[in-house]
């Protein structure tokens, strides 16, 4: 009753006990300890890729990893699902739980082999110390989640302390979410449109419609900042819904059949029936499905592939076009390309923004567009915010740019349209 029977390890029950015995030694000694909670990141797509057998296989070795790299003394327990915690009595604090919490984050990083397959997880820690950061195991506890929620939020793969405040900006952030949940039932979320411009003629072809919060008090507030919130929650499909319902009716609405574009979340592949509710919204708001198309990143296809695709493959049935965005900002784009028909990709801005500065951006530029050439898939820039940009875009046979050069996203997409014939004159004349 007191170890787990899958890894062998102390449970959450013999882990307590021990965390308060060590706590009362500790404050009898005047000494120091830590608290370390770890947590296996994307360990549920392991079981949804290789099957449950191949998953427990991962958290047995995964827990032999964690018990090689204590100390005698340490205890090592599975909490719940992939939820490690250590207690490290020895060593001198905090350097040496600093130095155990990256050994774990390192050894977790490395591949592990099952059944002859290669499988990389990777692992988050939080740590807190006795007596700085709880008294009491229960306020212990408390602090290491909330490190380990930033380390999350810090990318994974990594480690943090607890700092004083975490729990202020825990409940700033718990305060924003109970906002957002707000604003979206009184609808004061809103959609911006950013015109897709034909890199030649630089008409307009298409808008990606971008999601805008302007909150009553604290002003704009970025959707780089929302959207991870409500990704966190399930916030996100409501707020997904409202984005592709408005984007929709609005294009059907516009004189010109320009396509548009809306942005998916990896979280909403959770959802069931995202591709029937997707195809429902589009019919109801009288868009053409072939006007649509939808801006996925690679984190979409991390996880449960089976299913994404078959998700994806149903939209494309329906004539809906599916973009790759932020195209070579991942790490096995390549991979991707193969595994689904895309109609299009968009480098992502950070390799447009270096044109000119860096031969290497130059060099992947370059790569993509014969890439995007040879597969015969649309490939737009984005972020071109100069005519010099624009214009090593253009020789190199770019279709597509978008960017503050050819229009910021804005309310009024058609009068976007007007001004682009402006532009086109000034840059013509050299003006721009
Ligand atoms: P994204 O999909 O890569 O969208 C493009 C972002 O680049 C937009 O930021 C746009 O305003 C910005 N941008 C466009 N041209 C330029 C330029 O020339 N220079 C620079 N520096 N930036 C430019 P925004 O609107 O702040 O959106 C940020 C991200 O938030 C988006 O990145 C997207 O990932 C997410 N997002 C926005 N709206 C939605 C939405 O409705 N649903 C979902 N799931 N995500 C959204
Ligand atoms: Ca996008
Ligand atoms: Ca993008």
């Amino acid at each position: 009753a007191h170890h787990d029977p899958l890894t062998g390890l102390a449970n959450r029950i013999l882990f307590n006990e021990r965390l308060a015995e060590a706590v009362a030694e500790a404050r009898r000694q005047q000494g120091s300890l830590a608290l370390l909670i770890l947590d296996l990141d994307r360990f549920k797509s392991v079981n949804d890729l290789h099957g449950h057998a191949v998953g427990d296989r991962l958290m047995q070795e995964a827990a032999a990893r964690l018990v090689h790299n204590v100390r005698e003394g340490d205890m090592v327990a599975r909490l719940v699902g992939d939820e490690f915690a250590i207690v490290q009595v020895t060593g001198e604090q905090p350097a040496s739980s600093a130095g155990l919490a990256q050994r774990l984050v390192d050894v977790l990083g490395r591949s592990f082999e099952i059944d002859g397959q290669m499988i990389s997880i990777g692992g988050s820690a939080g740590i807190a110390l006795y007596p700085q950061d709880g008294a009491e195991p229960s306020g212990l506890f408390q602090a290491a989640d909330l490190a380990l929620n930033r380390a999350k939020r810090d990318g994974r793969n990594t480690f943090c302390f607890f700092e004083p405040g975490m729990d202020i900006k825990f409940r700033e952030h718990r305060m924003l979410e109970q906002e957002l949940r707000q604003a979206l039932a009184r609808e004061e979320l809103t959609v911006d449109y950013q015109p897709l411009v034909d890199c030649g003629t630089l008409e307009a072809r298409g808008f990606e419609a971008l999601v805008r919060w302007r909150h009553p008090t604290r002003g704009f507030i970025s959707p780089a900042e929302f959207i991870p919130l409500a990704e966190e929650t399930s916030l996100i499909l409501p707020l997904s819904r409202h984005v592709l319902a408005t984007a929709c009716n609005e294009a059907a609405s516009w004189p010109h059949p320009y396509r548009i574009a809306v942005n998916l979340s990896p979280s909403q592949f959770r959802a069931p029936n995202l591709a029937e509710e997707i195809v429902e919204t589009v019919a109801r708001s009288g868009l053409s499905p072939e006007r649509l198309e939808l801006e996925i990143t690679e984190g979409v296809l991390i996880g449960d592939t089976e299913r994404t695709l078959k998700v994806l493959r149903r939209l494309k049935d329906h004539g809906i076009r599916i973009a790759l965005d932020d195209f070579g900002t991942g790490y096995s784009s390549l991979s991707y390309l193969r595994r689904f028909p895309f109609d299009k990709i968009k480098i992502d801005r950070s390799f447009v923004q270096n044109l000119g500065i860096d031969e290497e951006a130059e060099a992947i530029v370059r790569a993509i567009l014969a890439l995007g050439r040879s597969l015969r898939l649309d490939v737009t820039a984005e972020g071109v915010e100069n005519a010099a940009q624009l214009e090593t875009l253009r020789v190199e046979g770019c279709n597509l740019v978008q960017g503050f050069l050819l229009g910021r996203p804005s309310a009024a997409p058609l009068s976007a349209a007007r001004r682009l014939q402006a532009l086109a004159g000034n840059l013509e004349a050299g003006q721009a």
